[in-house]
Formats: structure tokens, sequence, C-alpha cells
């Protein structure tokens, strides 16, 4: 399942633009080289990931393991990334910007599976309003082995 941006890339970039700008941080190309390159992945990474692709898309740029760290800390403060937490001590990030899903997520190998219910998303808003509370975000995450890594256990 591949889930739609809900913004595009010009409006991201302003957004993150503004976001350096209040942390005292410049605007630079290896920046810009990271965020596009979040907006374009299609599901969830490790930050050694994302820089794997960066150095495959962008022969020639050097962009060292601790400004992705950085950059990806930066972002997610700023709601453009989000992470998920997977087995002892991993975190896979993905573009925070996207429609509204769930995800279903592995603690062995920290493999993500999204999906969207409409009958789990109604219930939610049903039961909040029973209880009077007003909804800003909610993460849902379903934790446990998905079917290669049962498998491998077994
Ligand atoms: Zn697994
Ligand atoms: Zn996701």
């Amino acid at each position: 399942m591949s889930v739609k941006a809900k913004i595009g890339f010009e409006e991201v970039l302003s957004r993150f633009v503004r976001v350096l700008k209040s942390n005292g941080l410049k605007y630079t190309n290896q920046r810009e080289v990271i965020l596009r390159a979040i907006v374009e992945s299609e599901g969830h990474f490790i930050p050694e990931e994302l820089k794997a692709v960066i150095m495959r898309n962008y022969e020639g740029l050097n962009i060292g393991t601790a400004t992705v760290y950085r950059t990806l800390a930066l972002l997610e403060e700023a709601g453009i990334v989000t992470s998920v937490s997977f087995g002892a001590s991993g975190k896979k990030y993905e573009f925070g910007l996207k429609e509204h899903h769930d995800h279903m997520i592995c603690d062995s190998c920290g493999a993500m599976i999204e999906f969207v219910d409409k009958e789990i998303e109604k219930r939610q808003k049903e039961i909040a309003a029973a209880k009077g509370f007003k909804i800003v975000s909610h993460a849902m995450q379903i934790r446990g082995l998905c079917k290669a890594c049962q498998k491998a256990k077994s």
C-alpha cells in the first residue's frame, strides 16, 4: 500500500526553510537533497537507508551520517517527518505529511505494514466523543511478528 502525500514539495520546502531559520540554521543544498529523498521515499526507512538512497541518486555529493541524523531530528520536531521505534533500539522514519494511516510493526525485523480501516477510524472518533475528548491526532500501532519472522522462528 502506498499512501499519498497531502502537500506538494514546494510547500514542504518552504516549511522546512522556516524551521531551519527559526533554529538559526542555514538552508543548504545537502539539506534540500535530504528533504527531497524523504518526500520521494515510498515507505519507512532507517537513517542509513536514506543516506544510501541519496548516495545512489546524487553521485559526488558528500553527506555525512551525522547530517542525516540531525536533519531527521529537525524535521521530526517540525512534524514533517514521523518516527516509529521497533525492536530494542531501532527507529524508522517516514514522511509525515501523508494521508493518515496506521501501522503493524514487526518487532523482529522492523517491517512496517500500513493500513487504513474505516471502522477503526470511526470507532476511535465515537469513543473520544463519548468521553468528551477532542482528538488532535492519533497513531495506532499493532506490534508483533511479520509472516517471514514467524516462519524463521518456527
Ligand atoms: Zn519481521
Ligand atoms: Zn507509514
